[in-house]
């Protein structure tokens, strides 16, 4: 077993950890005030290599391996996390996913210019009346000779105004639950096909959220992405992958959140003596400390798996179950350290606290996680 990372790994690192620190970190709370995505930044990340790390070098990507990538999201969720949740869904729920399921012709067309931060893809799964249970969903896809026409709404999609592609996923036989379900890529420009902005999130406030309106969508039969019928099954590989990008960047946050308790506890000063000397001061610090170490090796390990090609749904739902509970934990102690002062925007911390929020709630719930965990141990599903 070796925990040390390689030379690559470090050099990536070293080199996302500066430019995060120089053009993201400090920028951060302009772009959550403004509900700004910063597209200019995004474009030198994609001209540093950085959004493609873990894309193919045939498809304009580094080629990096799992590691890599959760170093990335890691580093970007220390600044950003709205910046890391673009790069979960351009990368993880989108290109890969075209990478697992796509024609050739799908994936040159879409993957590239994604991977060079050139391109923004979604990812439609949840609806109105369908979250955790995406097999209940109601939108459908209606074969009508070479093209399908969809109709429909997507609720509350990252990206849904932004995106230049959109993975749908649609019933084409809506007796067949799961089995029904059917993925498709539709362009921007389809008639019939249109975002709604959603504002006033709690949280990742710099990130486009929105619905999807489909409404007699024309989409071709080419624009289907994988066989008819198994989309729930690109769905769940999409999911795969987010979730350990989204636990990565939980990580980073937690991190960021501790590096700021920590400064503090070295400077502010209380009963004669730096709060940082107080027991029970260093006791938040050390709870955080000892977490992010157990959400970072959970990370590594699901990463490990995955460089393999080995199943590693189980390994990534405990990562990103951990993460996303660790990560609140993480900002509500940090707070804690900071007093009083935590509770303005004086510190970054009031919007890491926001932000953090979301990481319980998206890619499967808490609960859920819980579940596909508990039917991996005893091999009965909840959900059935
Ligand atoms: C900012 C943001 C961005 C998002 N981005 C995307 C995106 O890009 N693409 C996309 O498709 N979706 C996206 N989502 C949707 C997100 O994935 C869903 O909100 C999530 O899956 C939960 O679904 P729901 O909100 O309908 O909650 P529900 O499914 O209604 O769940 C409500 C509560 O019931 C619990 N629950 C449900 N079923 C069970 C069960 N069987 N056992 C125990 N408890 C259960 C849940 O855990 C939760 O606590 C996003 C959401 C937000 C807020």
């Amino acid at each position: 077993m070796d925990f040390a990372l390689t030379e690559e790994q470090m050099a990536v690192q070293k080199m996302v950890r500066e430019f995060v620190a120089k053009e993201i970190t400090p920028n951060a709370k302009q772009w959550d005030i403004e509900e700004k995505f910063p597209l200019n930044v995004w474009h030198k990340l994609g001209d540093l290599g950085v959004i493609g790390t873990a894309i193919p070098e045939d498809y304009e990507g580094s080629g990096m391996d799992y590691i890599c990538h959760a170093i990335v999201a890691e580093e970007l969720g220390y600044g950003c996390s709205s910046m890391r949740g673009s790069y979960s869904v351009n990368i993880s729920l989108v290109a890969k996913t075209i990478l697992k399921w796509g024609t050739a012709e799908q994936k040159q067309k879409y993957v590239p210019p994604i991977a060079l931060g050139r391109s923004f893809g979604c990812y439609g799964l949840t609806e109105p009346d369908s979250g955790s249970n995406a097999a209940g969903m109601k939108s459908t896809a209606e074969k009508d000779g070479d093209y399908y026409v969809l109709s429909g709404n997507k609720m509350w999609i990252t990206h849904a105004d932004v995106s230049d592609v959109s993975i749908v996923f649609a019933k084409t036989d809506k007796n067949a639950g799961a089995r029904g379900i059917t993925a498709f890529l539709v362009d921007k420009e389809t008639s019939g096909f249109t975002p709604q902005p959603i504002h006033e999130k709690i949280g990742l406030r710099a990130q486009d959220t929105g619905e999807l309106i489909m409404d007699g969508a024309r989409v071709h039969k080419d624009q289907m992405l994988g066989p008819e019928g198994k989309g729930f099954a690109v769905a769940m590989s999409a999911l795969d992958n987010a979730r350990y990008t989204v636990a990565a960047g939980c990580v980073g946050t937690a991190q960021a959140a501790l590096d700021i308790a920590k400064n503090y506890a070295r400077e502010r000063i209380q009963f004669d003596k730096p709060i940082g000397g107080h027991q029970l001061v260093q006791q938040l610090i050390a709870n955080m400390v000892m977490e992010i170490e157990m959400g970072r090796m959970l990370v590594w390990r699901a990463g490990w798996l995955k460089n393999q090609g080995a199943p590693n749904t189980r390994e990534t739902c405990m990562a990103k179950y951990f993460c996303s509970e660790m990560v609140n934990r993480a900002c509500f102690n940090a707070m804690q350290v900071l007093g009083g002062y935590s509770f303005s925007g004086e510190y970054p911390l009031e919007r890491m606290y926001r932000d953090s929020r979301i990481n319980t709630l998206y890619e499967g719930t808490s609960q859920i996680q819980q579940l596909i965990i508990g039917n991996a141990e005893l091999g009965i599903s909840a959900f059935v």
